[in-house]
Protein backbone atom coordinates (compact mmCIF):
# COMPACT_ATOMS: atom_id res chain seq x y z
CA UNK A 1 0.00 0.00 0.00
CA UNK A 2 1.11 3.31 -0.96
CA UNK A 3 1.18 6.44 1.95
CA UNK A 4 0.47 9.74 0.86
CA UNK A 5 0.86 12.90 3.44
CA UNK A 6 -1.72 16.05 2.28
CA UNK A 7 -0.23 19.06 3.71
CA UNK A 8 -1.96 21.26 1.29
CA UNK A 9 -4.57 23.48 2.75
CA UNK A 10 -5.49 26.07 0.01
CA UNK A 11 -5.53 24.21 -3.50
CA UNK A 12 -8.96 23.01 -4.30
CA UNK A 13 -7.01 20.82 -7.05
CA UNK A 14 -5.06 19.28 -4.91
CA UNK A 15 -7.71 18.60 -2.32
CA UNK A 16 -9.54 16.98 -5.33
CA UNK A 17 -6.20 14.52 -6.27
CA UNK A 18 -6.17 13.57 -2.57
CA UNK A 19 -9.86 12.51 -2.76
CA UNK A 20 -8.92 10.69 -5.73
CA UNK A 21 -5.78 8.63 -4.20
CA UNK A 22 -8.32 8.20 -0.99
CA UNK A 23 -10.87 6.62 -2.96
CA UNK A 24 -8.85 3.70 -4.39
CA UNK A 25 -8.62 3.15 -0.70
CA UNK A 26 -6.92 -0.60 -0.92
CA UNK A 27 -4.13 1.23 -2.88
CA UNK A 28 -3.39 4.78 -1.04
CA UNK A 29 -3.61 5.53 2.70
CA UNK A 30 -3.11 9.08 3.86
CA UNK A 31 -0.77 8.84 6.78
CA UNK A 32 -0.14 12.06 9.37
CA UNK A 33 0.97 15.36 7.48
CA UNK A 34 4.11 14.55 10.00
CA UNK A 35 4.75 11.14 9.41
CA UNK A 36 8.28 10.92 8.11
CA UNK A 37 7.59 7.76 5.88
CA UNK A 38 5.33 8.68 2.95
CA UNK A 39 5.79 7.83 -1.27
CA UNK A 40 3.73 11.03 -1.97
CA UNK A 41 3.55 14.26 -0.51
CA UNK A 42 1.11 17.11 -1.98
CA UNK A 43 1.95 19.88 -0.03
CA UNK A 44 1.99 23.90 -0.14
CA UNK A 45 3.70 25.77 -2.74
CA UNK A 46 5.85 27.64 -0.28
CA UNK A 47 5.91 25.14 2.38
CA UNK A 48 7.71 22.53 1.19
CA UNK A 49 11.01 20.43 3.07
CA UNK A 50 12.44 20.33 -0.12
CA UNK A 51 16.15 19.47 1.47
CA UNK A 52 15.03 16.96 3.71
CA UNK A 53 12.82 15.07 1.42
CA UNK A 54 14.14 11.49 0.44
CA UNK A 55 16.50 11.78 3.41
CA UNK A 56 16.67 8.96 5.37
CA UNK A 57 13.72 7.41 4.23
CA UNK A 58 14.68 4.39 2.33
CA UNK A 59 12.51 5.62 -0.83
CA UNK A 60 12.49 8.60 -3.53
CA UNK A 61 9.20 10.29 -2.56
CA UNK A 62 7.39 12.37 -4.97
CA UNK A 63 6.11 15.91 -4.19
CA UNK A 64 3.60 18.20 -6.41
CA UNK A 65 5.58 21.15 -6.86
CA UNK A 66 9.36 22.19 -8.38
CA UNK A 67 11.58 23.50 -6.14
CA UNK A 68 12.58 26.55 -8.05
CA UNK A 69 9.18 26.69 -9.99
CA UNK A 70 9.22 30.89 -9.13
CA UNK A 71 11.82 31.27 -11.90
CA UNK A 72 8.92 30.61 -14.29
CA UNK A 73 6.19 32.31 -11.66
CA UNK A 74 7.47 35.45 -10.61
CA UNK A 75 6.96 38.19 -13.11
CA UNK A 76 10.69 39.69 -13.25
CA UNK A 77 12.03 35.88 -12.73
CA UNK A 78 10.22 35.07 -15.85
CA UNK A 79 11.82 37.40 -18.01
CA UNK A 80 15.62 37.11 -16.71
CA UNK A 81 14.94 33.22 -17.26
CA UNK A 82 13.32 33.79 -20.88
CA UNK A 83 16.33 36.57 -21.38
CA UNK A 84 19.20 34.12 -20.10
CA UNK A 85 17.88 30.91 -22.66
CA UNK A 86 17.01 32.62 -25.63
CA UNK A 87 20.25 34.46 -25.66
CA UNK A 88 22.48 30.81 -25.13
CA UNK A 89 20.11 29.66 -27.78
CA UNK A 90 19.67 33.03 -30.20
CA UNK A 91 16.38 33.10 -30.13
CA UNK A 92 14.07 36.54 -28.87
CA UNK A 93 12.49 36.27 -25.87
CA UNK A 94 10.21 39.27 -26.97
CA UNK A 95 8.60 36.56 -29.52
CA UNK A 96 7.52 34.58 -26.25
CA UNK A 97 6.27 37.28 -23.89
CA UNK A 98 5.87 41.20 -25.37
CA UNK A 99 9.15 43.34 -24.61
CA UNK A 100 9.69 43.12 -20.83
CA UNK A 101 12.37 45.08 -18.48
CA UNK A 102 12.49 44.67 -14.77
CA UNK A 103 12.80 47.37 -12.16
CA UNK A 104 13.85 47.91 -8.53
CA UNK A 105 11.94 50.72 -6.75
CA UNK A 106 14.35 53.51 -6.19
CA UNK A 107 13.76 53.99 -2.13
CA UNK A 108 14.59 57.15 -1.30
CA UNK A 109 15.95 55.71 2.09
CA UNK A 110 14.90 52.54 4.73
CA UNK A 111 14.21 54.18 7.61
CA UNK A 112 16.36 53.38 10.45
CA UNK A 113 13.18 52.52 12.61
CA UNK A 114 12.84 49.30 10.27
CA UNK A 115 16.17 48.30 11.64
CA UNK A 116 17.02 44.66 10.09
CA UNK A 117 13.82 43.01 9.66
CA UNK A 118 14.17 40.90 6.52
CA UNK A 119 11.76 43.42 4.83
CA UNK A 120 14.10 46.03 5.78
CA UNK A 121 17.29 44.54 4.60
CA UNK A 122 15.60 43.36 1.01
CA UNK A 123 14.54 46.88 0.65
CA UNK A 124 18.31 48.11 0.97
CA UNK A 125 19.45 45.64 -1.49
CA UNK A 126 17.20 46.75 -3.59
CA UNK A 127 18.68 49.90 -3.23
CA UNK A 128 21.65 49.34 -5.14
CA UNK A 129 20.86 46.95 -7.21
CA UNK A 130 20.66 47.88 -11.15
CA UNK A 131 17.90 47.62 -13.48
CA UNK A 132 16.47 47.91 -17.06
CA UNK A 133 14.87 51.48 -16.73
CA UNK A 134 17.43 52.99 -19.19
CA UNK A 135 16.96 49.74 -21.47
CA UNK A 136 12.58 50.28 -21.17
CA UNK A 137 13.35 53.94 -22.20
CA UNK A 138 15.15 52.94 -25.05
CA UNK A 139 12.87 50.49 -25.92
CA UNK A 140 9.80 52.81 -25.15
CA UNK A 141 11.09 55.87 -28.21
CA UNK A 142 11.90 52.85 -30.20
CA UNK A 143 8.37 51.37 -30.85
CA UNK A 144 6.86 54.63 -30.44
CA UNK A 145 8.87 55.74 -33.44
CA UNK A 146 8.05 52.51 -35.69
CA UNK A 147 4.38 53.02 -34.89
CA UNK A 148 4.52 49.78 -32.64
CA UNK A 149 2.63 51.42 -30.35
CA UNK A 150 3.40 53.64 -26.29
CA UNK A 151 1.43 51.74 -24.20
CA UNK A 152 3.13 49.69 -21.50
CA UNK A 153 2.26 48.26 -18.19
CA UNK A 154 3.39 48.20 -14.73
CA UNK A 155 2.88 44.99 -13.00
CA UNK A 156 4.61 44.10 -9.21
CA UNK A 157 6.39 40.87 -9.63
CA UNK A 158 4.63 38.87 -7.80
CA UNK A 159 1.14 40.47 -8.34
CA UNK A 160 -1.82 38.56 -8.53
CA UNK A 161 -5.49 38.98 -9.37
CA UNK A 162 -5.12 42.02 -11.19
CA UNK A 163 -3.91 44.41 -8.27
CA UNK A 164 -1.05 46.86 -8.03
CA UNK A 165 -1.20 47.50 -12.01
CA UNK A 166 -0.97 50.75 -13.91
CA UNK A 167 -1.60 51.28 -17.73
CA UNK A 168 0.03 54.53 -19.00
CA UNK A 169 1.62 55.98 -22.33
CA UNK A 170 3.74 58.11 -20.11
CA UNK A 171 7.19 56.30 -19.41
CA UNK A 172 7.76 58.49 -16.82
CA UNK A 173 4.59 57.67 -14.86
CA UNK A 174 5.22 54.23 -14.75
CA UNK A 175 8.67 54.76 -13.26
CA UNK A 176 7.45 56.74 -11.11
CA UNK A 177 4.97 54.72 -9.83
CA UNK A 178 7.20 51.67 -9.60
CA UNK A 179 9.90 53.77 -7.38
CA UNK A 180 7.02 54.45 -4.92
CA UNK A 181 6.29 50.58 -4.51
CA UNK A 182 8.35 48.38 -2.30
CA UNK A 183 8.70 45.50 -4.26
CA UNK A 184 10.35 44.64 -8.07
CA UNK A 185 8.26 45.43 -11.01
CA UNK A 186 7.96 44.60 -14.46
CA UNK A 187 7.09 47.09 -17.37
CA UNK A 188 5.94 45.17 -20.18
CA UNK A 189 4.48 46.32 -23.95
CA UNK A 190 0.90 46.83 -23.69
CA UNK A 191 -1.03 44.84 -26.19
CA UNK A 192 -3.07 47.50 -27.91
CA UNK A 193 -4.60 45.77 -30.57
CA UNK A 194 -5.66 42.05 -29.17
CA UNK A 195 -7.68 39.97 -30.74
CA UNK A 196 -11.34 40.85 -29.34
CA UNK A 197 -14.63 38.72 -28.82
CA UNK A 198 -17.61 39.90 -30.92
CA UNK A 199 -15.47 42.74 -31.86
CA UNK A 200 -15.18 44.38 -28.75
CA UNK A 201 -14.82 42.58 -25.72
CA UNK A 202 -10.99 40.96 -24.14
CA UNK A 203 -10.16 37.72 -23.16
CA UNK A 204 -6.98 36.11 -22.15
CA UNK A 205 -6.77 32.28 -22.08
CA UNK A 206 -5.95 30.00 -19.44
CA UNK A 207 -4.38 26.83 -20.45
CA UNK A 208 -3.40 24.02 -17.53
CA UNK A 209 0.09 22.07 -17.96
CA UNK A 210 1.66 19.15 -16.38
CA UNK A 211 5.32 18.41 -16.07
CA UNK A 212 6.14 15.52 -14.63
CA UNK A 213 9.10 13.62 -12.90
CA UNK A 214 10.60 12.73 -16.33
CA UNK A 215 10.27 16.26 -17.29
CA UNK A 216 8.16 15.30 -19.38
CA UNK A 217 5.32 18.26 -21.08
CA UNK A 218 1.44 17.84 -21.13
CA UNK A 219 -1.15 20.07 -21.82
CA UNK A 220 -4.74 19.69 -20.87
CA UNK A 221 -6.86 19.53 -24.31
CA UNK A 222 -9.49 22.06 -22.18
CA UNK A 223 -8.95 25.20 -21.55
CA UNK A 224 -10.88 28.43 -20.66
CA UNK A 225 -10.78 32.05 -21.62
CA UNK A 226 -11.33 34.52 -19.22
CA UNK A 227 -13.61 37.54 -20.52
CA UNK A 228 -13.76 40.99 -19.93
CA UNK A 229 -17.97 42.29 -19.36
CA UNK A 230 -17.55 45.43 -20.88
CA UNK A 231 -15.62 46.83 -23.95
CA UNK A 232 -12.69 47.41 -24.78
CA UNK A 233 -12.05 51.16 -25.26
CA UNK A 234 -8.34 51.57 -26.16
CA UNK A 235 -7.56 55.40 -24.75
CA UNK A 236 -9.25 55.04 -21.76
CA UNK A 237 -6.84 52.75 -19.47
CA UNK A 238 -8.80 53.54 -16.02
CA UNK A 239 -11.40 51.42 -17.14
CA UNK A 240 -10.52 48.11 -15.69
CA UNK A 241 -13.00 45.87 -16.39
CA UNK A 242 -12.27 46.69 -19.99
CA UNK A 243 -8.96 46.57 -20.04
CA UNK A 244 -7.95 43.59 -17.20
CA UNK A 245 -9.51 40.41 -17.52
CA UNK A 246 -9.07 38.90 -13.92
CA UNK A 247 -12.34 36.88 -12.90
CA UNK A 248 -12.20 38.55 -9.58
CA UNK A 249 -11.79 42.08 -10.92
CA UNK A 250 -15.05 41.01 -13.50
CA UNK A 251 -16.66 39.95 -10.53
CA UNK A 252 -16.36 42.99 -7.81
CA UNK A 253 -16.61 45.81 -10.24
CA UNK A 254 -18.54 45.04 -13.07
CA UNK A 255 -22.10 45.32 -13.26
CA UNK A 256 -22.30 42.95 -16.17
CA UNK A 257 -20.31 40.16 -14.96
CA UNK A 258 -21.73 37.08 -16.41
CA UNK A 259 -24.17 38.73 -18.90
CA UNK A 260 -22.32 37.59 -21.87
CA UNK A 261 -21.32 33.97 -20.62
CA UNK A 262 -21.30 32.34 -16.88
CA UNK A 263 -18.83 33.49 -14.56
CA UNK A 264 -17.28 34.91 -17.68
CA UNK A 265 -16.03 31.99 -18.78
CA UNK A 266 -15.49 30.77 -22.25
CA UNK A 267 -14.63 26.94 -22.70
CA UNK A 268 -12.45 25.97 -26.23
CA UNK A 269 -15.38 24.43 -27.78
CA UNK A 270 -17.56 27.50 -27.77
CA UNK A 271 -14.64 29.75 -28.42
CA UNK A 272 -13.43 27.63 -31.34
CA UNK A 273 -17.73 27.98 -32.86
CA UNK A 274 -16.84 31.20 -32.51
CA UNK A 275 -13.98 30.86 -34.44
CA UNK A 276 -15.13 29.33 -37.53
CA UNK A 277 -18.47 31.42 -37.75
CA UNK A 278 -16.46 34.64 -37.77
CA UNK A 279 -13.00 33.16 -39.29
CA UNK A 280 -13.02 30.40 -40.69
CA UNK A 281 -10.46 28.73 -38.36
CA UNK A 282 -10.58 27.12 -35.43
CA UNK A 283 -7.91 26.85 -31.74
CA UNK A 284 -6.13 23.82 -33.65
CA UNK A 285 -5.02 25.81 -36.25
CA UNK A 286 -4.28 28.77 -35.51
CA UNK A 287 -3.32 29.24 -31.81
CA UNK A 288 -3.07 25.66 -30.14
CA UNK A 289 0.44 25.62 -32.55
CA UNK A 290 2.34 28.65 -31.04
CA UNK A 291 0.39 27.62 -27.77
CA UNK A 292 2.61 24.73 -27.54
CA UNK A 293 5.87 26.15 -28.55
CA UNK A 294 5.32 28.36 -26.27
CA UNK A 295 4.95 26.47 -22.96
CA UNK A 296 7.74 23.96 -24.04
CA UNK A 297 10.13 26.92 -24.43
CA UNK A 298 9.43 28.18 -21.13
CA UNK A 299 9.61 24.87 -19.75
CA UNK A 300 12.81 24.11 -21.22
CA UNK A 301 14.11 27.84 -19.91
CA UNK A 302 14.15 26.90 -16.17
CA UNK A 303 14.76 23.09 -16.71
CA UNK A 304 18.43 22.64 -15.81
CA UNK A 305 17.37 25.09 -12.85
CA UNK A 306 14.78 22.63 -11.80
CA UNK A 307 15.47 19.21 -12.54
CA UNK A 308 15.36 17.11 -9.55
CA UNK A 309 17.25 14.21 -11.79
CA UNK A 310 19.37 12.36 -9.53
CA UNK A 311 17.90 13.74 -6.13
CA UNK A 312 16.40 11.89 -3.48
CA UNK A 313 13.27 12.91 -4.33
CA UNK A 314 11.04 13.55 -7.38
CA UNK A 315 8.99 16.62 -8.74
CA UNK A 316 5.42 16.93 -10.58
CA UNK A 317 4.18 19.98 -11.08
CA UNK A 318 0.41 21.28 -12.56
CA UNK A 319 1.14 25.21 -14.33
CA UNK A 320 -1.17 27.34 -15.08
CA UNK A 321 -0.26 29.55 -18.36
CA UNK A 322 -1.90 32.50 -19.40
CA UNK A 323 -2.02 33.96 -22.81
CA UNK A 324 -3.66 36.78 -24.99
CA UNK A 325 -3.93 36.66 -28.71
CA UNK A 326 -3.15 39.40 -30.70
CA UNK A 327 -5.51 40.91 -33.76
CA UNK A 328 -3.07 39.31 -36.01
CA UNK A 329 -3.69 35.86 -34.25
CA UNK A 330 -0.48 36.22 -32.86
CA UNK A 331 -0.43 34.26 -28.90
CA UNK A 332 1.95 35.72 -26.00
CA UNK A 333 2.52 34.35 -22.81
CA UNK A 334 1.40 36.34 -20.46
CA UNK A 335 2.38 34.58 -16.93
CA UNK A 336 2.65 31.28 -15.84
CA UNK A 337 0.77 30.14 -12.53
CA UNK A 338 2.32 27.82 -10.14
CA UNK A 339 -0.27 26.61 -7.79
CA UNK A 340 -3.17 27.42 -10.03
CA UNK A 341 -7.09 26.63 -9.51
CA UNK A 342 -9.16 24.77 -11.53
CA UNK A 343 -12.22 26.12 -13.44
CA UNK A 344 -15.13 24.37 -12.07
CA UNK A 345 -16.21 22.15 -14.20
CA UNK A 346 -13.15 20.90 -15.31
CA UNK A 347 -11.68 20.16 -11.97
CA UNK A 348 -12.96 16.73 -11.66
CA UNK A 349 -11.10 15.33 -14.95
CA UNK A 350 -8.29 17.81 -14.17
CA UNK A 351 -7.42 16.27 -11.08
CA UNK A 352 -8.20 12.28 -11.96
CA UNK A 353 -5.76 12.87 -15.06
CA UNK A 354 -2.83 14.61 -12.36
CA UNK A 355 -3.24 11.13 -10.90
CA UNK A 356 -3.04 9.28 -13.77
CA UNK A 357 -0.51 10.98 -15.64
CA UNK A 358 1.78 11.92 -12.67
CA UNK A 359 1.55 9.79 -10.01
CA UNK A 360 0.35 6.44 -11.36
CA UNK A 361 3.59 5.83 -13.66
CA UNK A 362 5.68 6.43 -10.41
CA UNK A 363 3.65 4.22 -7.85
CA UNK A 364 1.93 1.78 -10.19
CA UNK A 365 -1.72 0.67 -9.40
CA UNK A 366 -1.30 -3.36 -8.01
CA UNK A 367 -5.03 -3.80 -10.16
CA UNK A 368 -4.34 -2.06 -13.05
CA UNK A 369 -6.45 -2.02 -15.81
CA UNK A 370 -5.58 -3.32 -18.60
CA UNK A 371 -6.42 -0.62 -20.84
CA UNK A 372 -4.58 2.51 -19.28
CA UNK A 373 -6.77 5.09 -18.99
CA UNK A 374 -7.46 7.97 -21.72
CA UNK A 375 -6.64 11.69 -19.92
CA UNK A 376 -7.28 15.19 -21.72
CA UNK A 377 -3.74 15.16 -21.44
CA UNK A 378 -1.59 15.45 -24.99
CA UNK A 379 2.33 15.24 -24.68
CA UNK A 380 4.22 17.72 -25.79
CA UNK A 381 7.43 16.59 -25.63
P1 LIG B 1 -1.98 39.10 -12.42
O1 LIG B 1 -0.98 38.20 -11.82
O2 LIG B 1 -2.33 40.23 -11.55
O3 LIG B 1 -3.16 38.36 -12.95
P2 LIG B 1 -1.33 39.51 -15.23
O4 LIG B 1 0.03 39.63 -15.81
O5 LIG B 1 -2.06 38.27 -15.53
O6 LIG B 1 -1.22 39.77 -13.67
O7 LIG B 1 -2.17 40.74 -15.72
C1 LIG B 1 -3.54 40.92 -15.36
C2 LIG B 1 -4.39 41.14 -16.61
O8 LIG B 1 -3.93 42.31 -17.30
C3 LIG B 1 -4.30 40.02 -17.63
O9 LIG B 1 -5.21 39.00 -17.35
C4 LIG B 1 -4.64 40.76 -18.92
O10 LIG B 1 -6.04 40.91 -19.06
C5 LIG B 1 -4.04 42.14 -18.69
N1 LIG B 1 -2.67 42.23 -19.23
C6 LIG B 1 -1.54 41.84 -18.60
N2 LIG B 1 -0.46 42.05 -19.36
C7 LIG B 1 -0.90 42.60 -20.51
C8 LIG B 1 -0.27 43.06 -21.71
N3 LIG B 1 1.05 42.99 -21.86
N4 LIG B 1 -1.05 43.58 -22.67
C9 LIG B 1 -2.39 43.65 -22.53
N5 LIG B 1 -3.04 43.24 -21.44
C10 LIG B 1 -2.32 42.71 -20.43
MG1 LIG C 1 -1.02 36.10 -11.68
MG1 LIG D 1 -3.11 36.93 -14.39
Amino acid sequence: MYKFVNRNDDSTVYSAVAEVLTKRNSEWLCVQKDSARFHLMLGEINKLPFARLGHGQGMNPLVNYYRGSGRLCRKTALVKTLQEYCSNCNKDPFQIIPPTYYLYPKIADVPMESGNSLKAVKMRSMQNKTDEREAFMKCYHKMKENKQGDVWIAKSTSGAKGEGILISDNPQQLIDYIDEQKQSHVIQKYLEKPLLLNGDRKFDIRCWVLLDHQYNIYLYKEGVLRTASDPYKPQDYSDTTGHLTNHCLQEALSPNFGKYEIGNEMFFDEFNSYLQDRYQTEMEESLIPQIKEIIKESLYSVQVHISTEGLSYHSFQLFGFDFMVDSDFKVWLIEVNGSPASAEKLLPGLSSAIVTVAIDPVFPPQNESEDKEQTLFQKLN
